[in-house]
């Protein structure tokens, strides 16, 4: 139906990048990115039109994501005809917009594109090789200047081939390493940087794909305070455990998981050095701090579950040290003390102490002629905590 709407406004629609790749690996993907060869924008008003979605454009770029009843997006951009600023490209009118188009991303896998007007219907359209290069399982940039045009590629080509088993083409793994040594990735923007860690943090198998960039001397190139070490690595890892150990628990909420392993590439680093890399990735301020002090907070944790052990505190002096923790903190903690009790104990917090629930609210206080007043989050904290340590502690009076 997208296809015939194309058509009745006399448009070539076609669906294109990663969901085509996915549709040719058999991997599921629900991102779909269409690109039609006229006005985009008006395309996508009829297309939430006739669905019933609603749409948002970019008239800036002619783009426009549509957001269909069941809440599926789908992004629609506009195929144009513009001269590449670029030495390396072809000459503009002997391109077909949609090939110009596909000419403009990252690796052959990515530039397919699937007809879907009714005439052509399901016709794969594959300019630069693609389902040879899939089959062959390789990935390999456009031209030649495909890094130089933006570097940020040189990390997905990392995160495409880990989680897909591709290798990098010879020519484009000497493309990168070109890039690496004119130090391309200096010029590049923190927060450009900052979004393609968080892709990778958020693979499957982020740690393989750090050590590639290591291998490659990317983070260094970032930063070199970001470079692997081998007790970061030995972090990443303990990272990686604690978060498929979490996983198989199946409680909520579930962590932001680029969190953890920010804060693991992070290990060691002082708060001056941390404060330097919050800028190299542009970090508002407010993020800087937020992050800062939860690394305080880490250590300030850490130094105080120490203590209650030394002194063997109760359960409930547990809890109040680690209740404040956000979940991120508390796993992060976890995976920098392994095989020590106090992962022991965090792992206590996690999977019973912070789940107690007690029945006594401020009303029932109120009930009991107790004053309103501060005192009730103190005496309901004492509840909560007698709660923790097993005592059948009732009484209001016993409490103040
Ligand atoms: P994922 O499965 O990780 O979402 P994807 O291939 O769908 O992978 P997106 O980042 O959603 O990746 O981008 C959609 C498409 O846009 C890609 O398939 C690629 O064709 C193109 N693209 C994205 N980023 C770039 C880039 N930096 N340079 C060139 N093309 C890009």
């Amino acid at each position: 139906q997208a296809g015939e709407l194309g058509q009745q406004t006399g448009h070539a629609v076609y669906v294109v990048g990663g969901f085509v790749r996915d549709l040719l690996l058999k991997h599921p993907n629900f991102d779909v990115d269409l690109v039609v060869e006229g006005d985009g924008v008006a395309y996508a008003a009829e297309l939430a039109r006739i669905y019933g979605g609603r749409y948002k454009s970019h008239p800036k770029f002619k783009t426009a994501v549509v957001i269909l009843p069941d809440g599926q997006r789908v992004d629609v951009a506009t195929a144009r005809l513009e001269y590449y600023e670029y030495p390396a490209a072809l000459p503009t009118v002997e391109l077909s917009s949609i090939k110009m188009d596909l000419y403009r991303r990252d690796f052959t896998v990515n530039a397919l594109a699937l007809h879907l007007s009714p005439e052509r219907f399901g016709d794969l359209v594959d300019f630069f090789g693609a389902q040879r290069d899939i089959k062959d399982r390789v990935l390999r940039v456009l031209h030649s200047l495909s890094f130089v045009e933006d570097p940020t590629r040189i990390v997905r080509a990392i995160r495409f081939s880990e989680r897909f088993g591709f290798r990098i083409g010879g020519q484009t793994d000497r493309l990168i390493k070109n890039a690496v040594r004119h130090s391309f990735f200096h010029k590049l923007s923190g927060s450009r940087v900052m979004h393609e860690l968080r892709l990778i943090f958020e693979e499957k198998t982020p740690l393989s794909c750090l050590r590639r960039m290591q291998d490659y001397k990317l983070l260094a190139a970032i930063h070199p305070l970001l470079a692997l070490t081998p007790s970061k690595e030995a972090v990443l890892l303990e990272v990686e455990n604690v978060i498929n150990w979490y996983r198989l628990l199946y409680i909520e909420p579930q962590p932001l998981v680029w969190m953890l392993y920010f804060l693991g590439l992070c290990t060691g680093l002082d708060p001056e050095q941390f404060a330097i890399i919050a800028r190299r990735l542009n970090f508002s301020k407010r993020q800087a701090a937020e992050m800062a002090a939860l690394r305080q907070q880490i250590r300030d944790t850490a130094q105080g579950i120490f203590n209650w052990e030394y002194h063997k505190g109760p359960p409930s002096e547990l809890y109040f040290l680690l209740e404040p923790m956000p979940l991120e903190g508390a796993l992060y903690l976890m995976a920098r003390n392994p095989r020590e009790p106090l992962q022991k104990y965090v792992s206590l917090h996690l999977t019973t102490l912070r789940h107690k629930r007690v029945e006594v609210t401020g009303n029932d206080l109120k009930a009991l002629g107790v004053e309103a007043g501060p005192r009730y989050a103190d005496i309901l904290r004492r509840v909560v905590g007698a709660a923790i340590d097993g005592l059948a502690v009732c009484r209001a009076e016993q409490l103040e």
